[in-house]
């Protein structure tokens, strides 16, 4: 298997040539642009790993699973979804027009900005820290590292930039799918997407979901119903709009972030965790979705 890993590493590296590192945050464009890595966590816990699989990035939208699985525990699956669809959009992530347009009035998922806003906004808590602490203690649990954190260079330069966020955060009010406060909701978001962690550290995350929301020690940290959910959903939505290609050429629940990570998951088998910082026109990884295609190949993993 770890020959297998270093082989994908070593003939995909040079795809990343094909993208860019994301830029709208000076400190996002600092990453070393080849860099390229893949862990992976089989259903014992055998741990197989190669090339930068220890280089820290931040996780931006694969936070996205980590809010939903906890929004859903602090108010059931009934209430995160009377405020948020389930429904692809085929726009890209950060797309503002449909959230006024359609019949719907609501976002149409969990996996595009604006309905990740409105999730962040159900986590339980009496103000934005108390919130965002709840999460980082999730995502170190689910995660099994303690030392996971947020990079508050990246965070301040989202919270800067991120008026296009804070424009969907205060309609997302208007309409009342916010009932708390809008900037706490703003607040949870930006540092969610600030968090550091390694590829290591998102193979585990995906390892936890394909057990069905449970860690090593055997605790079940969520029921396998939010599981299902957030799998489903990953493979719906988890990709941006290139979510239905992905599918077809890789056939992996998978969700992926700016930074660079995809985080993958192989139900009853592997949690896969990836990281290359070039991206595709839509935001995803180029070699790391590269590898996976590969790997998927290889080893038979499509779902379908
Ligand atoms: N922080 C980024 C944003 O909100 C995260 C987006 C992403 O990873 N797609 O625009």
């Amino acid at each position: 298997m770890e020959d297998l890993l270093k082989n994908l590493v070593k003939n995909n590296q040079a795809k990343s040539k094909l993208g860019e590192v994301a830029n709208y945050i000076p400190e996002l464009d600092k990453a070393k642009k080849d860099a390229l890595g893949i862990c992976i966590y089989d259903i014992n816990g055998n741990e197989y790993c190669a090339g930068d699989c220890e280089e820290k990035f931040t996780i931006q939208s694969i936070s996205k699973i980590i809010t939903l699985m906890l929004a859903i525990l602090d108010n059931g699956e009934e209430y995160v979804f009377s405020k948020v669809g389930m429904e692809p959009t085929g726009d890209p992530f950060n797309s503002i027009k449909k959230l006024e347009t359609s019949s719907r009035k609501r976002p149409y998922n969990p996996m595009i900005n604006a309905g990740a806003i409105a999730v962040s906004s159900m986590i339980k808590g009496k103000d934005a820290r108390e919130k965002f602490q709840r999460l980082l203690d999730f995502v170190r649990k689910i995660s099994e590292d303690d030392t996971l954190d947020v990079n508050y260079k990246i965070y301040c330069g989202e919270s800067e930039t991120g008026n296009r966020n804070r424009a969907m955060g205060y309609f997302l009010k208007s309409q009342n799918i916010i009932e708390g406060n809008v900037e706490d909701a703003l607040d949870v978001y930006f540092k969610q997407c600030s968090i550091e962690a390694t590829a290591k550290n998102l193979a585990r995350i995906g390892l936890f979901l394909a057990r069905g929301g449970k860690t090593s020690t055997g605790e079940q940290v969520i029921n396998p119903r939010i599981a299902t959910i957030v799998k489903t959903l990953m493979v719906t939505c988890g990709m941006y709009d290139s979510s239905g290609e992905f599918a077809v050429r890789v056939g992996i629940p998978s969700k992926s972030g700016v930074g660079g990570g995809i985080v993958s998951v192989v139900p009853g088998k592997m949690g896969i965790g990836v990281f290359g910082p070039s991206l595709d026109k839509r935001g995803n990884s180029v070699a790391g979705v590269a590898v996976l295609e590969e790997l998927s190949k290889e080893l038979s993993l499509t779902i379908f």
